[in-house]
């Protein structure tokens, strides 16, 4: 036995490996198992009919080891030195170059793969056969120091034994139920027969890798339930095979359940020619793809997720747009061809379209007949079909389904309504907006000219020269009191609506994006400029103007309690301290009439 110096500064690199390079201490266990396949492919490339093509898992409880063993193609002497010993030197590139002819992909490129081992362990050994004749067996030692022990091994059968002595933080790795859902998790789907303890692991060949044409839906079925095991079926899926210029296969499934987006981890999972690589695929897709679930193989990935690599890297930025079309055709063709079940699942779908559009730009031109929306007239539409429609090159919109007082007064007038309830509509109508030149305005966003009804307007003078209208506005705003509010008596084409608060436009919508973003006490710093418009046809307002002069203190608490009404039916009151005022105020007036009638 000889001491040696591990090369390329080693002192420094263990300590970063260790603590950088790999964000989750797990993953040491795919790096050795992907070594292994990687040396078994490589025999079986060179020597197809010559023996076993195995790994084994080994745990001892009593030595605190962990053994990862394969039957593959092993190393001489001068290979241990230059592939492990010379850190960050890949043999895989090089053998790739030398050997491969489009045949099984190496799954290793960078070198460091075999050294995340000391995440968890002390100390790692190697005895390791080459499959050349004549070869000897090899044994390697390290610490996880600068310095190494190389001699004669004891192996007898071509392959290599990596053995970690675990750390004593790591001795958890003992425990079989553990090693074995990390098994499942990583290697469900590996090249090569595994063995743990002595029993085989189940792994099958993954569907993704399958041509489209041949995979049956109970098949796609499946293969989510062995993907998500907790998850309700998927609605549809992308089969993604894609060949040139790269490589990738996959499959991306639509959840059922409406989720809330949060760039939740594990919904799409990476593989690299079969091997599970991360389920973090937020630096590699658009957030919007990640509303997706589902499994992307492609060996044009590298195996060690450098953040910083991958961000910049050209290739991953194909493999997006790539993606992305795909989907997109996909959503195309449903539409097309099974509208009533795009429009069903349009909940799942929304989500993706919008959050799409937003995040990139291209995406819009290729989406937008994907974007739909509900409308009043019971059809789903989109806003270019609406404007052709439309009067007016204006887009009339309510951020809620509810048919209240004020929508029917909108639909008596033949002024159709779009639906833009989720959170994301505010930023998309923003969007919009600028993207087609054309307004958006929510239907409490103004008293439209189209809702009055001009043949009832209360003009007739008084001596003061004041029209009734006039007048009740006057008796309202004296008994509000409220100076930020604009106050206007209107003749509305509706006897059931009283009244209206219109809520300016742009402050609104700069208001509730804040209590998106920020939360609800965010939004106290915008306070829209509002005006309350009452309905003189309506009768509570014509006998509130009846009594301003006969009881003008029951007058004024019913014009208080018509204006919490209507903040309160159009979900604008300000605060909780508001809507308690509210019903107090309502309380106080039914006191009240109830007082008068029992008197
Ligand atoms: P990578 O796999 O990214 O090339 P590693 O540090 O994991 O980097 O391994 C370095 C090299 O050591 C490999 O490329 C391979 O040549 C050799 N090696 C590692 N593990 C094995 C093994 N089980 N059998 C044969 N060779 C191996």
């Amino acid at each position: 036995m000889r001491q040696n110096q591990l090369s390329v500064h080693s002192e420094n690199i263990l300590p970063i490996i260790k603590k950088w390079l790999y964000s989750e201490r797990d993953i040491f266990l795919r790096e050795l198992v992907s070594n292994a396949t990687d040396a078994l492919t490589k025999v079986r490339l060179l020597e197809p009919e010559k023996g076993s093509f195995v790994i084994e898992l080994l745990l001892d409880k009593e030595a605190k080891t962990l053994s990862i063993i394969d039957s593959g193609i092993g190393m001489t002497e001068e290979e241990v030195e230059k592939y492990i010993a010379q850190i960050a030197f890949s043999g895989a590139e090089e053998f790739a170059a030398k050997y491969q002819k489009g045949a099984e992909p190496i799954i290793g490129h960078f070198g460091l793969g075999f050294y995340s081992s000391y995440m968890v362990a002390k100390k790692v050994e190697i005895d390791t056969l080459s499959y050349l004749p004549g070869s000897t067996p090899v044994f390697w030692s390290c610490d996880g120091g600068a310095s190494y022990t190389i001699g004669a091994g004891t192996r007898k059968e071509r392959g290599t034994r990596i053995t970690l002595h675990l750390n004593e933080e790591s001795l958890d790795y003992l425990e079989e139920h553990k090693l074995r859902s990390l098994l499942d998790r990583y290697c469900k789907f590996m090249p090569f027969p595994i063995s743990f303890q002595g029993k085989s692991i189940e792994n099958r060949e993954p569907l993704w890798l399958k041509s489209p044409a041949e995979c049956t839906e109970k098949e796609y079925l499946e293969c989510y339930r062995s993907l998500f095991p907790l998850e309700p079926d998927p609605l549809f899926w992308v089969h993604l095979n894609i060949d040139y210029p790269f490589h990738l296969k996959g499959i991306l499934f639509f959840p059922k359940e409406k989720r809330r987006f949060d760039g939740e981890e594990g919904a799409i999972k990476l593989f690299c020619n079969k091997v599970f690589v991360s389920d973090n695929c937020k630096e590699i897709l658009p957030d919007y793809l990640m509303v997706l679930r589902g499994a992307i193989d492609s060996s044009d990935l590298p195996l060690n997720v450098s953040r910083s690599y991958l961000q910049v890297d050209q290739s991953v930025k194909q493999l997006s747009t790539h993606i992305v079309k795909k989907v997109t055709d996909r959503l195309v063709q449903l539409l097309k061809t099974e509208r009533e079940s795009y429009i069903g699942n349009w909940p799942e779908i929304e989500l993706f379209v919008k959050l799409g559009i937003l995040q990139d730009p291209k995406f819009y031109e290729r989406a937008k007949e994907l974007l739909l929306w509900k409308s009043s007239d019971e059809i789903w539409t989109t806003v270019e079909d609406y404007l052709e429609r439309a009067k007016e090159k204006k887009v009339f919109y309510s951020s809620r389904e509810e048919k209240t007082p004020l929508f029917q007064v909108y639909k008596e007038k033949k002024l159709e309504i779009l639906f833009a309830a989720s959170g994301i509509d505010i930023a998309l109508i923003q969007f919009l907006e600028s993207k087609l030149s054309v307004p958006f305005q929510r239907i409490d966003g103004v008293c439209h000219e189209g809702l009055l009804d001009a043949t009832r307007e209360k003009t007739l003078l008084d001596e003061s020269g004041r029209t009734q209208a006039a007048k009740i506005a006057d008796f309202i705003r004296a008994s509000l009191d409220q100076k930020e509010l604009e106050i206007e008596a209107k003749s509305l084409a509706s006897d059931t609506l009283p009244a209206i608060l219109v809520v300016s436009e742009q402050e609104r919508r700069l208001r509730d994006y804040l209590a998106l973003t920020q939360g609800k006490e965010a939004q106290k710093n915008v306070q829209p400029k509002r005006s309350f418009i009452v309905n003189t046809n309506h009768t509570l307002v014509q006998a509130i103007e009846r009594l301003s002069t006969k009881d003008p203190d029951l007058a004024g608490s019913l014009a208080k309690s018509l204006y919490h009404l209507s903040s309160m039916s159009q979900r604008e009151t300000q605060g909780v301290e508001d809507f308690e005022e509210g019903i107090a105020q309502q309380t106080a007036i039914l006191e009240k009439l109830v007082s008068r009638l029992c008197s």
